[in-house]
């Protein structure tokens, strides 16, 4: 990067260039601006998304979750290292969207996808996620736009699988993997069954060892339980497999279910459906995102809403009382 672009922040154009240049400097503050919440910031992340549009599409875009403990880091490491091995780049965002594992990831972020990180055809990303509910949102999105357009091939984006996250998190990508482990019940792992609906493939982490018969088990159990789902839109049936991060197995079979899916859901014609049907709540998701915070943030708003608060929870005014008089407030704010 020339001495010029040094400094912290840069132009829409700049940014724009660096990323369709390949460079991971700029990329890794484009992300920080993408997720910024100044406002100046946010004009300039809106002006290079729209710059870097036309050349985003193109990558692989996979979720994956799965609670704390299943394998997603160990995963995602031996994973990224056979699409490697296959002459893709990877992309790898991580969300953590609470601060259950905010004490662990400073450490865990040192060995968490070492190898991958260190890879010249990789680029490992923790997401800082603010405090939207679940951790995934439009900043998201827009971050794996980056990553495609700098030229990443798959873009990977984890999730810790306990909280809403999933939902937000398939509606940004086109495959949905949902690891698992086998003896321990969908309850103990607070999988809930709408997140097994969401899902593309299940794969049984941990078949090694002792272990490899009670995978298998839970493989047929699972695939048995998905078969009792009403089918999916697209007519794409998950498929559940067994693998072992720790010993890199497994790896080439969950690929081949991810371009079975990829064949499948672009010959249904459900590929480029999705895909605008995303784009389309990307706008509605980024609408709501700037009421809310136009909203919350409002000064007039804000020296109301702490009384307010208080009112509704000891009862002295109605909720819904409260809520009409906000927005009474606010709509009479001229912008
Ligand atoms: P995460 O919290 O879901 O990211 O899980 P990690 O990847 O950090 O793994 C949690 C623990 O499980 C670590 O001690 C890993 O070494 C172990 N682990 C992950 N995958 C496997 C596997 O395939 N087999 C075995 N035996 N252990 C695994």
């Amino acid at each position: 990067m020339p001495a010029s672009l040094q400094r912290t922040r840069l132009t829409a154009d700049e940014y724009a260039n660096g990323i369709l240049s390949a460079d991971r400097v700029v990329l890794s503050k484009a992300i920080t601006l993408v997720e910024s919440k100044l406002p100046g910031d946010n004009a300039i992340a809106e002006s290079l998304i729209e710059k870097i549009l036309p050349h985003t599409g193109n990558a692989m875009r996979i979720g994956i979750t799965g609670v704390p403990g299943v394998g997603k880091s160990t995963f995602i490491e031996a994973f990224g290292l056979y699409l490697i091995s296959l002459s893709k780049s990877v992309a790898v965002l991580t969300i953590d969207p609470s601060s259950q594992r905010t004490q662990g990831s400073i450490l865990g972020d040192k060995t968490r996808m070492e190898s991958l990180s260190n890879h010249p055809k990789a680029f490992v990303r923790p997401s800082s996620t603010g405090n939207t509910l679940g951790g995934v949102n439009t900043r998201t999105r827009e971050t794996m736009l980056l990553c495609e357009a700098f030229g990443f091939d798959v873009v990977i984006i984890e999730t810790v699988g306990v909280g809403q996250s999933e939902t937000t998190l398939r509606g940004i990508v086109d495959f949905f993997l949902l690891l698992m482990l086998a003896g321990a019940g969908d309850e103990l792992q607070g999988i809930k069954r709408g997140i097994m609906e969401m899902a593309d493939a299940i794969a049984i982490n941990k078949a090694d060892g002792d272990n490899v018969r009670m995978t298998e088990l839970a493989r047929r159990e699972y695939q048995n339980a998905l078969h009792l789902f009403p089918p999916s839109e697209s007519g794409w049936v998950p498929e559940v497999v067994t693998c072992s991060s720790l010993h890199n197995e497994g790896m080439e079979k969950i690929f081949n279910i991810i371009l079975k899916q990829d064949k499948h859901m672009r010959d249904v014609g459900y590929f480029n459906e999705n895909r605008k049907h995303q784009n389309l709540n990307w706008m509605f998701e980024t609408v709501n995102h700037h009421l809310q915070s136009d909203f919350y943030n409002h000064p007039k708003i804000k020296s109301q809403l702490v009384q307010l608060q208080q009112q509704v929870e000891s009862g002295e005014v109605a909720a819904i009382t409260a809520a009409h008089h906000l927005m009474k407030i606010f709509k009479e704010i001229k912008y």
